[in-house]
């Protein structure tokens, strides 16, 4: 079964942090950024004294022996906590920057957080972002992104991101410093950066904030099918009868759930049973025979027993029916019960 995880991967400085943030928040999830973890080993170690010589998998044994790394839910977000120490914005240093890649680098580093990592998954959806994330740590992911831009827009980001001190840096020397550490990173022997064979590439280029989270939300929300209207479906104008929509829904639903890897049936076969509560349906405009309908479906709210799918359909560009449609969830006995874990974990809620 695919993992609920939002994996976004990419080149130093290719905006994810900011993505991952504005994503998770606009879907109301916890979102990680891996790449702390690599510089909370980095700063770990600076503190232990590691010289270049230490750099290699014995070397930085002893280090990872006696270092313990958790994640401490605070106001702000995750926190991460070394050894009951909060490095915080220090591990945006230069030298932490510096040293982090050629850490993650190292074998035994990189096996030190898997586990780490993929015990983020074990309580819901959440945005991960990083460089294996789709690769190695969560080949499983429900959904991936492999995000990048030019890299002169890559140094202009990395000048102006807030809290790093860069002083004195040019936009090309930055440029430089950002090449050479993306081709340490796709060239080493252990999970090198590279796009996972699944993943959707999103070039930032050019693009706001708001407009690659649209991106990545419209993404995530289209598990759309297609079906083409048989003259069967239509009244003698050749218009599609409204009732129809209903049946359409149930079926761009039953795919929808199908694709998180959760059919009906198996939800049933863990006691839970999805009969339809609620219908209401906006219509803008009119489909025909022939018509080629795209069904774009999102969960849309999770509250206790209630589901609230939200179905849109189209012709081309052309919304033509907004279709809103609650499911109750009801246990064997037939009594309303919370909406099943496995159902909130497999398909993230849109609002
Ligand atoms: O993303 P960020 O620049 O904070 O990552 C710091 C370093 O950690 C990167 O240069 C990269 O070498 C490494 N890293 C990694 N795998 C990840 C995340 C980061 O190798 N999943």
């Amino acid at each position: 079964m695919k993992k609920p995880v939002i994996a976004i991967d990419g080149p130093a400085a290719s905006g994810k942090s900011t993505i991952a943030k504005a994503l998770a928040a606009r879907l109301n999830i916890p979102y990680i950024n891996t790449g702390n973890l690599y510089r909370a080993v980095a700063w770990f170690a600076l503190k232990k004294g590691i010289v270049e010589d230490d750099l290699n998998d014995a070397g930085l044994k002893p280090i990872l022996d006696v270092m313990s790394l958790t994640y401490i839910v605070g106001d702000s977000g995750y926190q991460i906590c070394v050894n009951g120490e909060f490095p915080g914005k220090a591990l945006r240093n230069p030298e932490i920057t510096a040293l982090a890649s050629p850490i993650s680098a190292i074998p035994s580093v990189r096996e030190w957080l898997i586990s780490l990592q993929r015990n983020f998954a074990d309580s819901g959806m959440i945005v991960m972002e990083g460089r294996d994330i789709g690769t190695v740590i969560f080949p499983e992911a429900r959904y991936k992104f492999f995000l990048t831009a030019s890299p002169e827009e890559r140094a202009h980001r990395r000048l102006n991101q807030g809290g790093e001190t860069v002083d004195g840096a040019t936009v090309e020397s930055v440029a430089i410093e950002i090449a050479e550490r993306d081709q340490r990173d796709s060239t080493r022997e252990v999970a090198p950066l590279k796009q996972a064979d699944d993943a959707i590439f999103v070039d930032s280029s050019g693009l706001s904030i708001e407009q690659v989270v649209d991106f990545i939300l419209d993404k995530i929300r289209s598990h759309f099918s297609q079906y083409r209207v048989p003259y069967a479906d239509t009244d003698q104008m050749g218009v599609v009868y409204y009732a129809n929509y209903l049946e359409y829904f149930e079926r761009s639903r039953t795919e929808m759930l199908r694709d998180a890897g959760l059919p009906y049936r198996e939800l049933e076969k863990e006691g839970f049973f999805l009969p339809v509560s609620e219908v209401n349906c906006r219509y803008f405009s009119s489909a025909h025979y022939d018509d080629l309908l795209i069904f774009k479906s999102i969960v849309s709210e999770i509250r206790g027993p209630r589901l609230v799918i939200t179905t849109e359909v189209f012709c081309g560009e052309k919304l033509l029916v907004r279709g809103v449609v609650t499911l109750a969830c009801v246990n064997k006995a037939g009594r309303p019960c919370r909406i099943p874990d496995i159902l909130t974990q497999a398909c993230p809620v849109i609002p």
